[in-house]
């Protein structure tokens, strides 16, 4: 049951993606990514679990067509294609030295749209993340989850189709992450972008996602794959409810087994 949300269960949808048979070998010699399969479907919110080093962070580069496979291939079926892609990192990543407004106006102008062409668009999406009353804030006057938000809303003003963000809520405090949690679901219920969501906690991507791949690392693999068909909206009674327990625990499970089918001891740190 997909409940009243309006989400289409996984399989209904079409692929947005396919990653086929991908690997990448970095010319130190690491195999950070080895015969990766992955069906990204339109609408998906999909959380790729894994400890640090499993190829997460290269899996998204790859797929925002930042590098590229040494073997396989990266398919888009569809009419979406890489320049319809957002990309939010960790750090937020602003022009310190330019306003909220001119940061989150950066995407548009780089496609030759003018300040006040853009004005619609940035002022919509700085309302979406809370932050209509800073635009003319500067970065520094901002606390770590404001940047945050700054950095989704530029990475959103284009409406692409397909959002890819790599930890992009791990530097921040707890109460500050749940409410970036709460407001992303929000945006993305209401605007129907896909998200491939890089995370290495186990709560998060089970609040967050319809799929959640786990990863292996040494080499860097797809160790398993689960949905989670809990209905959206997910609020705070979901947050504390017996069934998220039960997906956190299976959750946490796949990724307990991830991490101990490494190829080399656990002991042995990268
Ligand atoms: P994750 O994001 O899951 O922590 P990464 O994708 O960043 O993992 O890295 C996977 C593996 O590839 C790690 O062993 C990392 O050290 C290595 N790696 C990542 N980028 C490079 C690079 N540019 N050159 C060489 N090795 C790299
Ligand atoms: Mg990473």
């Amino acid at each position: 049951m997909s409940g009243d949300s309006g989400v289409p269960a996984a399989d209904d949808r079409a692929p947005l993606l396919f990653l086929r048979d991908v690997s990448k070998t970095f010319s130190t010699g690491t195999v950070a990514l080895r015969g990766v399969d992955m069906t990204i479907r339109d609408g998906d919110f999909l959380s790729l679990l894994g400890p640090s080093g499993c190829g997460k962070s290269t899996a998204l580069r790859l797929i925002a067509g930042l590098s590229t496979p040494t073997s396989g291939q990266i398919e888009w079926p569809g009419a979406s294609s890489r320049s319809d892609i957002g990309f939010v990192f960790q750090e937020p990543t602003l022009m310190p030295w330019a306003s909220v407004f001119d940061n989150v106006w950066l995407p548009l102008r780089l496609r030759g749209i003018a300040r006040a062409q853009a004005q619609p668009a940035v002022m919509e999406m700085l309302e979406r993340v809370h932050l209509a009353g800073f635009a003319d804030a500067v970065p520094r006057e901002l606390s770590g989850g404001m940047k945050m938000r700054v950095s989704i809303a530029r990475a959103m003003v284009t409406k692409p189709r397909l959002l890819l963000m790599d930890e992009p809520f791990a530097a921040l405090d707890e109460i500050t992450r749940f409410q970036l949690n709460n407001d992303l679901l929000d945006l993305w219920q209401d605007q129907r972008f896909t998200v491939v969501f890089v995370t290495h906690s186990v709560f998060e991507s089970v609040f967050l996602s319809n799929r959640i791949v786990t990863m292996a690392a040494r080499p860097g693999r797809v160790a398993d794959e689960m949905a989670v068909s809990a209905p959206y909206p997910r609020d705070e009674a979901f947050r504390t409810s017996v069934d998220y327990a039960a997906l956190c625990r299976q959750a946490s499970t796949a990724l307990e087994a991830a991490m101990g089918t490494n190829a080399e001891p656990r002991h042995v740190h990268a």
